[in-house]
């Protein structure tokens, strides 16, 4: 890797076109598309730049089969320079994604999961014996560069005969640790009209576009008065497409209605994206591209909103003096079909594609 080079001629989704330099993994200079002055120049004309994405909720522990991925495979390989994993871990095995983020390329957060076991099982919330709230606020304290977050997964396939009693644990070592929730909503008991009303401003409601029954639309697909009031409340939603959490009838529904969106995420791991639904964030997007969202919209949700959730703004942005953490990536003009969690498909004209990342200041193409 050159210590310098230039990225001539890349394009904000405002379409204007730039030139970038980055010298010594910063970025150095933003200039007119042509005057960026550099040793190395790589012709960038037609590929748009944004700030790094994000991805609020991936799985990157690939020892937990089949919730889990290798970090870089979800992370730069995609076009993604930073990831934020939901939950895998709990206490136990927080250490050991510790130790693989310190191998990766792409940079990593994560959300605790409050069940000290994390997804060892997928019903680890169901015996309240593996919530334990010392091991919660000792790996707190212990990762604090890492955990940004609490995750708490409340649906009944998690919690079983618990039902909201993990909520209201997760709602108390939340407070104990000033850490905003990251809650997963899906089937019921215990009912979506109970859940949401426990969340707070700066929480994390994941998958709220998800299709099941206990979902957050009507049968006419209008919001229910639990999210109007925590949009209001500032919770923040998450998409969190996953295997079974992405319904486009939902989210066409949450677009008629005029619901803003946060943050796009994609819920991957090793199998939805070898064999789909969710296959990449490049295709997530595609699907909001489709749904009419504009490109500033669906590339602000991976990029400045989830960047303030994090508060690290710096993530969400192109400016000199910065780390630079930049993704570069297409929008073909490729009828192609899309598939949501649901099965249900539709053809989208336009297909939004990744060509690489600049991760701290390393280029990777995809
Ligand atoms: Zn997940």
């Amino acid at each position: 890797m050159k210590k310098r080079f230039v990225l001539r001629n890349v394009k904000r989704v405002s379409g204007e076109a730039i030139d970038i330099v980055i010298e010594e993994g910063s970025i150095a200079g933003v200039t007119n598309a042509g005057s960026g002055q550099g040793e190395h120049v790589i012709d960038y004309s037609g590929v748009y730049v944004s700030s790094g994405w994000i991805d609020l909720h991936v799985h990157a522990f690939p020892e937990f089969d089949p919730y889990g991925d290798e970090i870089d495979e979800i992370g730069v390989k995609l076009g993604v320079t930073t990831i934020v994993d939901a939950g895998s871990c709990g206490a136990d095995r927080m250490a050991d994604l510790v130790t693989s983020k310190e191998r990766a390329k792409t940079n990593l957060f994560a959300f605790l999961n409050i069940s000290r076991i994390g997804l060892q099982r997928v019903d680890e919330l169901s015996n309240l014996d593996w919530i334990n709230k010392e091991k919660v606020i000792q790996a707190v304290n212990e990762y604090k560069e890492t955990i940004v977050g609490l995750k708490a997964r409340i649906s009944k396939s998690v919690v079983c005969d618990n039902g909201l009693e993990p909520l209201r644990i997760a709602r108390e070592f939340s407070s104990e640790t000033s850490l905003p929730l990251m809650v997963h909503i899906g089937s019921a008991p215990p009912s979506i009209e109970e859940v949401v009303p426990l969340l707070e401003k700066g929480d994390v409601i994941t998958h709220y576009l998800n299709g099941k029954e206990n979902n957050l639309f009507d049968d006419e697909g209008k919001p229910l008065q639990v999210l109007i009031d925590a949009i209001e409340r500032g919770v923040h939603l998450d998409v969190g497409h996953g295997n079974a959490s992405f319904s486009f009838k939902v989210a066409e529904a949450a677009k008629r209605n005029h619901i803003g969106l946060n943050t796009i995420s994609t819920d991957i791991y090793r199998k939805n994206r070898l064999n789909g639904p969710v296959y990449s964030m490049a295709n997530v997007l595609s699907k909001f591209l489709h749904l009419g969202y504009s490109l500033e919209e669906v590339i602000a949700a991976v990029t400045t909103h989830a960047a303030n959730w994090l508060d690290k703004p710096e993530l969400g942005r192109i400016k000199v003096g910065d780390m630079a953490n930049l993704t570069l990536f297409t929008v073909q003009d490729d009828p192609n079909t899309l598939i949501d969690s649901e099965g249900d498909k539709r053809v989208a004209e336009r297909r939004i594609e990744a060509k690489g990342v600049i991760v701290n200041g390393e280029l990777i193409e995809c």
